[in-house]
This record gives C-alpha cells, structure tokens and sequence, in this order.
C-alpha cells in the first residue's frame, strides 16, 4: 500500500482583476466577463488531514467572518472530488486566513483550490490539471483561477481561461476596509444603474495584455479599468475617499478589487508602494493596508 502523508499544506493567492468588463445579464443569470486576473502576494494556507467526519476550522483576525460548516467553499471541493472517485470526505480541513474576506479577492475561491489540491495529494487521488480545472470551474467562476495563479483572461463568467504572459513584477497597495460587500449584490447593483442603457460585448483590453507582458506599470496603469466600480462606490459611497488618499499619495492608479470593497492601488516600485501604504494607514479611510506584489503562484503544495 503507498504510504499517504499525515497532512498536506497548500498556499493560495488573492487576486485583484486588473480589467473587468462585464457584458449584460444572461438567461441564467450570470454576466459574460472579459475578466483578467493578475494572482497577488496575499495567501491563504490549507492544511488537510485524515479525520473521522469532514471537519472545518479557520484561522487569522477574520476567522469570524468565514462559515466552519459543509457551505465552506473548502468544504465543498473536498465533498466534490470525493464523489468523483467514490471516496467518503472525510478530513479535517483548517485554512489560516490572511485574504481579506468578502473583499473581492477570491478568498473563498482560493480556498476552495487549495483544498482540492491538497485533498488530492492526500487521497493519492491524482487528479488530472483538467480534472481539478473542472471541478473549480463547478464550484465558482474565479475558483479556476485560483489554481492556476500568475495572470489569464477569463472569459464566460470568468472560467473559461487563457493563461496571459507576464514580463515583470508589480507593485500593489490593497487597503482593507470594514465589513464586506455581497458580489450577487454588486452585480445587482450593476444592472440597476445601467438601466435600459445597451452594453457592449465585455473585451479585453489589448493595450492592458501588452502592459503585462512587458511589465510596464505606468501603461498597466493607465488600462486599469472595473466595471463594477460605480455598483461598489454606490453601495459603498466611503470607498472614494480610499481611492482618493492612495491616488494623492502617489498610486499610479487606483480601483476596487473585483466587486470590492478591498481597494486595490498600483504603485510603481516598491519604494512608492510603502509611501502610499503610509498614507493610506494615516489616512483613517481604511481598516488594514498590505502592500504586495504579483504576479504570484496559484496554489502551491507546501
Ligand atoms: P470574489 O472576489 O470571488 O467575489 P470575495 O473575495 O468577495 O469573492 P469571499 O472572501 O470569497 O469573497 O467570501 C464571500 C462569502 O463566501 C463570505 O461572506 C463567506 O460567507 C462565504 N465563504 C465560504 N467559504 C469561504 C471561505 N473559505 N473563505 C471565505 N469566505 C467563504
């Protein structure tokens, strides 16, 4: 019989969605996305080991906040990869939280990967990258992503992905801020304002992919767009006094991370990065700042 570890660790990137534009609503509710996703310096880590029944328990200041039970997305890719090979879930799964939660960087997407992969390592399930991609995709649009981690255009509700070049590091800000925000609610809100308005086919920004690529912060900068910034200022009108502080501060640009209310600054070195964080700490807008950079792995067995 193969020997299997008495427990496996995976760390997990946030993520911040350097360009999101979102189509209309769809039939079934959700919105086409052309959403791309740079993988950020901010981990989770997932720690899995054999245990009699499926058990969650979690870590970190924002521990509160985040579901110990089966609806954990954790939890949920655990019970979906046991199905799939006819095994019973049962495992002891304690994520140490350090992403913001519901902040709009994929905590619980990153969380629901790390599991996968390590509940994979654990079982000796040995899971096709296809496989693992499918079931992600099963449990949520960003949760593939995840996985996979560095920077990729996500098409569909955000899914469907091509893996994009990057050709530097990047310097990012993100301030924290209290309570989050609901990302159905967000979308919702996004419908609301546009209205009757017609919304074009979401597309991704070539002059963005191109800024990537060549690592250029101030033409990344300067593409930098999410279109469900106005839905996140409306129901968080405050988040503008944030995105105004990092701005005076020196921030290239400034926006909210994915359906917010993290806000997400792009600095351009390092040294830049900590006077905005300075100033964004001092500035009272804000409940936490970290400064980071990305591109970074996806998940990562320790
Ligand atoms: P996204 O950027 O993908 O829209 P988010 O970062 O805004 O997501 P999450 O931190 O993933 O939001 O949490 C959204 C909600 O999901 C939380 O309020 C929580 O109730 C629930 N949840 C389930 N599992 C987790 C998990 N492992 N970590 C955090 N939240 C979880």
């Amino acid at each position: 019989m193969t020997r299997r570890p008495a427990s496996v660790t995976v760390r997990v990137p946030a993520k911040v969605n350097v360009q999101l534009a979102v189509g209309g609503p769809r039939p079934d509710g959700f919105h086409d996305l052309a959403n791309v996703f740079l993988a950020v310096g901010l981990y989770d880590e997932v720690t899995v080991a054999p245990a009699e029944e499926l058990r969650i328990t979690v870590a970190g200041p924002d521990a509160g906040q985040v579901p110990a039970d089966a609806s954990n997305l954790a939890a949920r890719a655990a019970v979906a990869l046991a199905a799939r090979h006819g095994l019973e879930p049962r495992v002891h799964i304690h994520i140490v939280k350090h992403i913001p939660v519901a902040g709009g960087m994929a905590g619980g997407s990153a969380d629901a990967a790390g599991a996968l992969v390590a509940c994979d390592a654990l079982w000796g399930t040995g899971a096709s990258r296809e496989e693992l991609l499918a079931i992600c995709a099963e449990l949520g649009s960003d949760v593939p992503f995840s996985l996979v981690g560095g920077a990729a255009l996500g098409r569909g509700r955000g899914e469907l992905l091509e893996p994009l070049e990057t050709g530097g590091t990047f310097h990012w800000v993100f301030a924290v801020a209290d309570g989050g925000l609901s990302t159905p609610e967000v979308y919702r809100e996004c419908d609301r304002l546009r209205g009757d308005t017609a919304v074009p086919e979401p597309e991704a920004s070539p002059a963005l992919i191109e800024a990537l690529r060549t690592g250029d912060a101030v033409a990344l900068a300067a593409s930098l767009a999410n279109d469900l910034q106005p839905a996140a200022l409306s129901l968080r009108p405050s988040l503008a006094a944030t995105l105004a502080a990092g701005t005076e501060a020196g921030a290239l640009a400034a926006l909210v991370s994915g359906s917010g209310p993290t806000t997400a600054f792009l600095a351009k070195d390092a040294e830049s990065a900590q006077a905005v964080a300075g100033a964004l700490a001092a500035s009272g807008t804000c409940r936490a700042v970290r400064v980071t950079t990305g591109p970074a792995q996806g998940a990562t067995l320790l």
